[in-house]
């Protein structure tokens, strides 16, 4: 495996190293640069808290019962003097000092006239530093309480040499451990974007992984989901373009055989001209309807569109939109059934409502039954209309009622003529009432028709 400056090994890699830096050069300042003044200070706290309860002891007159178990018990040295002449003093404590090194600093104090004073000295004794802190009680009564302070250099040179053993193995380790994580997760990665390339081939991808990485799993769950929808797309996609295909395909295989028919036949004919050319203006009205759908599908679906709200009687565009399907009525004895409201005021752009009754009129007379019945019911509920059209169709399955508003759905995939259909009608239905925030749906159960709805406030204004 190669790697690259950015990879993922690099990376933990590159902070696995820099987290055990900082941590190797926080020890080695604590354990040896500070040591010694980590040490004397904690020394000098302990003597002052010595120093203070001899001073507490001595104003509560029973510092003579108690020095020999405070000198003892914390194994320090201590002289308590008044004038020239001792009143306790320990001279084999290994604290002590040389009297004639110590009578220098005592005199010193005394003429300070100071309450109390710290001093730090070498004790040539064992050519240490040791530590006084000399404590004015009375007038002519002193106490005087010093500690030796430990060389530390040997100390330090042995954590030194663990230091450095430590800090070599925690590079070594961090060095290791960074490239398992690293590997562990970024295999993973590296299998997903392995499987993610055939996703852009639009092959169906199963993905998945051995590791258990929550956000990972999220990953290969998200990733399937998508994998599961393009596949859906491509699958509609390719039903769009047959059916578009066969779509486009009939209506000109007919003109161009009515045409040659008109060149060739019945030029001279004129009753058999003009029905061979009202074919033929009929297929090209077809094709028009076909490529509007989809211009239009198109157009909402990017965004393309913004709606147009006005004030207006919705009963009179439902009677306009049914007059249009006037030459169906006339035709082919399709009935159209309004329950007639007078002023259905409404506040929405006018141009794709209309374009919403006109698409689900047209499929309710498309798929209604044998009785050629399709009904428009009005209804006003807390304010709100709600607007049915209702056909006595074969309805729709279970299955297909949430899917029939995609775009290029069709139930019935065998292509029948007298239906002309892309799948694009309910799409567009939904596109326009979703952008205007309504509220729509339908209801159909098999064998009993279907009845689609939607339902729009009473004069709403934006
Ligand atoms: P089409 O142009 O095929 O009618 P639509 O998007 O308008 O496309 O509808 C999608 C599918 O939903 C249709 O192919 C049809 O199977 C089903 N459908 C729509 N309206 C009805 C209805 N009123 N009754 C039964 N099925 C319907």
């Amino acid at each position: 495996m190669k790697l690259k400056k950015n990879s993922l090994i690099i990376k933990i890699w590159k902070y696995l190293i820099i987290f055990s830096i900082f941590i190797l050069a926080f020890l080695w300042l604590f354990q040896i640069v500070f040591l010694n003044t980590f040490y004397e200070k904690s020394k000098t706290k302990e003597l002052n808290n010595i120093v203070k309860t001899i001073n507490k002891e001595y104003q509560n007159n029973t510092l003579i019962n108690t020095i020999n178990d405070i000198s003892t018990n914390n194994d320090i040295c201590l002289e308590l003097v008044e004038g020239s002449s001792y009143i306790y003093n320990n001279p084999y404590n290994r604290n002590c000092l040389d009297k004639k090194e110590a009578a220098l600093y005592k005199q010193k104090f005394i003429i300070s006239g100071q309450k109390t004073q710290t001093y730090k000295l070498i004790n040539p004794r064992f050519n240490n530093r040791t530590l006084v802190v000399a404590l004015k009680l009375d007038n002519n009564l002193y106490a005087y309480s010093s500690i030796s302070l430990q060389p530390l250099d040997s100390t330090i040179n042995i954590l030194k040499n663990q230091l450095i053993i430590t800090t070599i193995i925690l590079l070594i380790l961090s060095f290791i451990i960074s490239f398992f994580v690293s590997k562990k997760l970024s295999n993973p990665i590296i299998k997903i974007s392995k499987m993610a390339n055939s996703l852009s081939k639009v092959e169906k991808t199963n993905f998945e992984i051995d590791e258990d990485i929550d956000e990972i799993n999220e990953l290969v769950n998200t990733l399937n989901d998508v994998s599961i929808e393009l596949n859906k797309t491509e699958e509609l996609r390719r039903e769009l373009m047959a059916n578009v295909g066969h779509d486009l395909k009939t209506p000109l295989t007919m003109i161009k055989a009515y045409a040659e028919m008109v060149r060739d036949l019945t030029y001279k004919n004129k009753e058999k001209r003009d029905s061979n050319l009202n074919t033929i203006i009929e297929e090209t009205d077809k094709l028009n309807l076909l490529v509007n759908d989809i211009i239009e599908l198109s157009k909402l679906q990017t965004n393309n569109i913004e709606l147009n709200y006005e004030q207006f009687d919705l009963n009179e565009l439902i009677k306009e939109t049914i007059h249009r399907f006037n030459y169906l009525e006339e035709l082919e004895g399709y009935q159209i059934i309004y329950n007639n409201q007078s002023n259905i005021m409404i506040y929405a752009d006018k141009k794709r409502l209309e374009q919403v009754i006109y698409n689900l009129l047209n499929n309710a007379i498309n798929y209604t039954g044998e009785d050629k019945k399709v009904y428009i019911n009005v209804s006003l509920n807390n304010n709100k209309y709600k607007i049915e059209i209702i056909d006595t169709g074969k309805g729709i399955n279970k299955k297909d009622i949430n899917l029939i508003w995609e775009k290029y759905y069709k139930v019935d995939k065998n292509y029948s003529r007298n239906k002309i259909g892309t799948g694009i009608g309910l799409s567009i239905v939904k596109n326009i009432l979703t952008k205007h925030n309504l509220e729509f749906g339908v209801t159909s159960k098999l064998g009993n028709g279907s009845n689609f709805w939607f339902k729009i406030s009473k004069k709403e204004s934006k």
